[in-house]
């Protein structure tokens, strides 16, 4: 059970974020963005195994890289092909689709499926390869419950609207707990295991009042259960960071190990910094530290500055959030 991460794309560039969650027998994989040249930094076999792509917005530098991820896999059926982003998504991804030349697809029959995360509800609309994706099905909307978009059985994904002078979304990847039978308790008590302690672990399946092995299952549970709390990650980028907007962030992202931080600026420039409604390094890091992170990822960083301002950029960080660094491929 872990979650592994890498930053795509190197410095000055664009950037985008692989997240493999590995739950001991299964992997799922997510693309957080994908601009120009990231996928390079992925095999054409873990492009193909991408799971969900998520979209924080769709300003060039996040979104260039997308013909690349759909070429490979614009026919693909052995998995969904399921994207997710701000409004606007699914009418912005279906011109992209139908960009190209479309004369031998009958036969084909992947289907696309593009959410738009609104701060209320999910719209999701259906593509057809088969249909030269002419056509948008509009599926059920989904009312939201707080920032969850993605409830897997090993994980979640939630999603923050953030003001980007256009909305644009913050991205947060969560194990699930896992609980643990605390094998001293199972002999303080007298008992043995067997197919119970599954049962058990699901309340669902056990309720509380249940009995189990001559106890009620509440109280089996608070004897027996450990949690270990699951890994987590949130991709963080392109928008202002105001008072209003840390308030948010630090209770959203309480408890969350790794930040993987825009930066695009450095601390002088925060004036310019607001005015495009991006974040400077040390803005990063006051988030990192008022969640007390483990560690915090700079990326996205403007290619006006030099490298020796880049380090200037990271220090800054690293004087507020000591674990602060950039990705281990930028060298
Ligand atoms: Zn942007
Ligand atoms: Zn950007």
């Amino acid at each position: 059970m872990a979650i592994r991460f890498r930053v795509l794309g190197g410095a000055g560039r664009d950037n985008a974020l692989h997240v493999e969650v590995d739950s001991g027998h299964a992997i799922r994989r997510l693309l957080f963005d994908c601009g120009d040249g990231c996928l390079s930094g992925l095999a054409q076999a873990e492009v193909q195994a991408i799971d969900h792509l998520f979209f924080s917005h769709f300003h060039m530098d996040h979104v260039s890289g997308f013909d690349g991820y759909f070429r490979t896999n614009f026919d693909r059926e052995a998995r969904p092909n399921r994207i997710w982003g701000p409004p606007g998504s699914g009418r912005i991804l279906q011109h992209r689709f139908q960009s190209y030349l479309w004369n031998l697809h009958e036969d084909l029959s992947a289907t696309w499926k593009v959410s738009d995360i609104d701060v209320q509800e999910v719209r999701t609309w259906r593509y057809e390869l088969r249909e030269a994706f002419e056509r948008a099905h509009e599926e059920a909307a989904v009312m939201r419950e707080g920032a969850l978009v993605l409830d897997e059985d090993e994980f979640t994904v939630e999603a923050l609207t953030m003001d980007h002078r256009t909305p644009c979304l913050a991205y947060r990847v969560t194990e699930k707990t896992r609980w643990n039978i605390d094998p001293a308790g199972l002999a303080a008590l007298g008992l043995r295991p067997g197919a119970w302690l599954k049962a058990l672990k699901d309340p669902a399946e056990t309720p509380d009042e249940a009995w189990v092995e001559g106890w009620r299952a509440g109280e089996l549970r608070e004897r027996l259960l450990v949690p270990t709390p699951g890994d987590s990650v949130a991709y963080l980028t392109d928008f202002l960071m105001n008072e209003e907007a840390m308030e948010r962030l630090a209770d959203w992202l309480a408890g969350c190990g790794t930040l993987i931080c825009e930066s695009q600026y450095r601390a002088a420039d925060l004036e310019l910094a607001q005015r495009n409604y991006h974040m400077t390094s040390l803005q990063g890091a006051a988030l990192a530290e008022r969640v007390r992170a483990n560690e915090l990822v700079l990326i996205h960083v403007s290619a006006r500055y030099t490298r020796e301002e880049w380090a200037g950029l990271l220090d800054e960080a690293r004087g507020v959030f000591p674990a602060a660094r950039f990705p281990e491929t930028w060298g």
